[in-house]
């Protein structure tokens, strides 16, 4: 508790001071949850239309906080980023999904997302690699899910880290597509595998014209350059309904199936 003297500044207020505290103790929660092992992932199927099979699933990182209870990724991803966790945190989801996938029949791939500080910090590229090469998963069976954050700072060195990626034959989605500031420039830079439009324009599929103008062209900007488009976030028969006739190949959303533990996937693809 600070003391309030001649000329003193008070630097925190309470409010900021008891969330600096809370940040620092889910950090040293989050330490020992990734040393212990008490990180899970869990797995939503990707499916495609209009066949309706699941072609994949994207993992997705579910966290149980001794006396905390269920902590979405939203609220402890952001405090990963800002301690650098997110390193050691991101190459254990590589790790762990990658050895899952390994697991599915073969036609199926697992997509692993990907934070814009995680891509800036050393040791991706060497945990994609190990990943792929501990599990002897296909590379062609990874996707790494990028937001437009990546790309934002659009240096020639996020472009050859992509690049490199690439290389070792893993795909590159751009996630949530539509929300940056730049998303058709970012088209134009790199030449993603899948474009995943955000749940934002799926949600209102149904009841406003504007969402639907917006799906039905960035479906058709990616039908143009050869690329696949995911719409995330299907809620309903209605809104797969529309996405049939628009001609988007992939869905993902609660419709479908939401994330679920890494068995009960597995049973779900089992031949
Ligand atoms: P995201 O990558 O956009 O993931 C999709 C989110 O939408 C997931 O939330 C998923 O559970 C949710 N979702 C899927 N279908 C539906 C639907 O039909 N309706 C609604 N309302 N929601 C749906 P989740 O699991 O809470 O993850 C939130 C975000 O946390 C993710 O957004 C991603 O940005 C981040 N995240 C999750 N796992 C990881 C990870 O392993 N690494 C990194 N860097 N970020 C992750
Ligand atoms: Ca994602
Ligand atoms: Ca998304
Ligand atoms: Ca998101």
């Amino acid at each position: 508790v600070k003391e309030r003297g001649r000329g003193d500044f008070c630097f925190f207020s309470p409010e900021m001071n008891a969330r600096l505290m809370e940040r620092r103790a889910m950090e040293a929660d989050l330490r020992l949850a990734l040393a212990e092992g008490h990180l899970r992932l869990h797995y939503q199927p990707q499916v495609a239309l209009p066949s309706g099979r699941v072609i994949g699933a994207e993992a997705l990182l579910r966290w149980t906080r001794p006396g905390h209870g269920n902590v979405p990724p939203d609220r402890f991803i952001g405090v990963a980023e800002e301690t650098g966790l997110i390193a050691p945190i991101g190459a254990w989801a590589l790790h762990e999904a990658c050895r899952e996938a390994a697991g599915w029949p073969e036609h199926l791939g697992v997509a692993v997302n990907v934070s814009a500080v995680q891509f800036r910090l050393p040791g991706l590229y060497e945990a994609v690699a190990s990943a792929l090469k501990a599990s002897g998963l296909q590379p062609s069976r990874l996707e790494l899910e990028i937001t437009e954050g990546v790309l934002l700072n659009d240096t020639d060195d996020t472009l050859a880290m992509l690049n490199r990626l690439h290389a070792l034959g893993v795909k590159i989605a751009m996630d949530d597509f539509g929300t940056g500031y730049s998303s058709l420039g970012y088209l134009q830079k790199f030449t993603f595998d899948k474009i995943k439009i955000d749940r934002s324009f799926i949600q209102n599929l149904g009841n406003d014209a504007n969402s639907a103008a917006i799906v039905r062209a960035v479906v058709g900007i990616t039908r143009s350059l050869g690329v696949r488009a995911n719409a995330e976030g299907v809620e309903n028969a209605g809104q797969a309904d529309m996405l049939v006739a628009e001609g988007c190949g992939e869905v993902q959303g609660y419709h479908y199936g939401r994330p679920m533990p890494p068995g009960d996937f597995a049973r779900l693809v089992a031949g």
